[in-house]
């Protein structure tokens, strides 16, 4: 059977109201004191910076995010029974909150619902560090060792996980069908997937609202809106290529 391989970047989540913060015209990027927030030697260096970053996170968590129709056209490709991976650029947990199984994620930048103490590399549910916050402590330590914690992602300065990569890796090389949606496939190692995916004879699909270098070597773009294009591409690869 086909595997079918996804590389998600933050445009499947914008339909769920949350903006492309991280990549190279993302928020963060734009803002240099927002930036310090999510960037690893402030954060360690600084504890007025980890207050800041928290109280960041605790109004990001009351918004509450929700999966699109994008995020849940990928659950029910999984359902229809196709083989399918996703290899993620987001780290705001949608595509398992659509009932995607969550070891078919890849996480490349980690998520931000779990927490991580950086000395013992404890983890730990983030809601548990925001309640601590909610309750008063502004830079909640590490209840195992004192040591400082934060979230469970790749922050500006730190090195993708070398065993996430070797997954990520691994599964491009392994798909016959390599899907790049809502990314620019400007962002190293992230974007070199796309390229990997076609040396090893996968065809390569590119769903994003804007050109991206790896365009030429698609076999398929698509430049109509996720929430809609996504569903429809995944619901004829399924037809092609599913188990009915
Ligand atoms: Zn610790």
């Amino acid at each position: 059977m086909t595997l079918v391989a996804i590389l998600s970047g933050a445009g499947i989540s914008t339909d769920s109201g949350i903006p492309d913060y991280r990549g190279p015209q993302g928020l963060w990027r734009k803002d240099p004191e927002a930036e310090k927030l999510v960037t690893y030697a402030p954060y360690m260096s600084d504890p007025e910076i980890r207050r800041r970053s928290w109280q960041m996170r605790r109004a990001g968590a009351a918004v509450g995010a929700e999966p699109n129709a994008a995020h849940r056209a990928v659950a029910a490709l999984e359902r229809s029974g196709t083989p399918v991976r996703v290899i993620t650029q987001n780290i705001d947990g949608l595509h398992q909150r659509a009932g995607l199984s969550a070891r078919k994620v890849v996480e490349l930048h980690g998520t931000v619902h779990r927490v991580v103490c950086t000395r013992c590399h404890a983890g730990s549910p983030m809601a548990d560090a925001l309640s601590r916050v909610e309750a008063g402590e502004a830079d909640p330590p590490c209840t195992v060792c004192g040591g400082i914690l934060k979230p469970a992602t790749v922050m500006f300065g730190e090195r993708l996980d070398p065993q996430v990569l070797s997954d990520a890796m691994a599964i491009t090389k392994a798909s016959q069908v390599f899907i790049a949606v809502g990314t620019s496939l400007q962002v190293q190692p992230a974007a070199s997937l796309a390229g990997i995916a076609v040396e090893h004879g996968a065809r390569l699909v590119v769903v994003n609202a804007e050109p991206t270098p790896y365009d030429e070597l698609a076999e398929e773009i698509v430049r109509e809106p996720i929430g809609t294009a996504l569903p429809a591409l995944l619901e004829r690869l399924s037809a092609e290529h599913g188990a009915g």
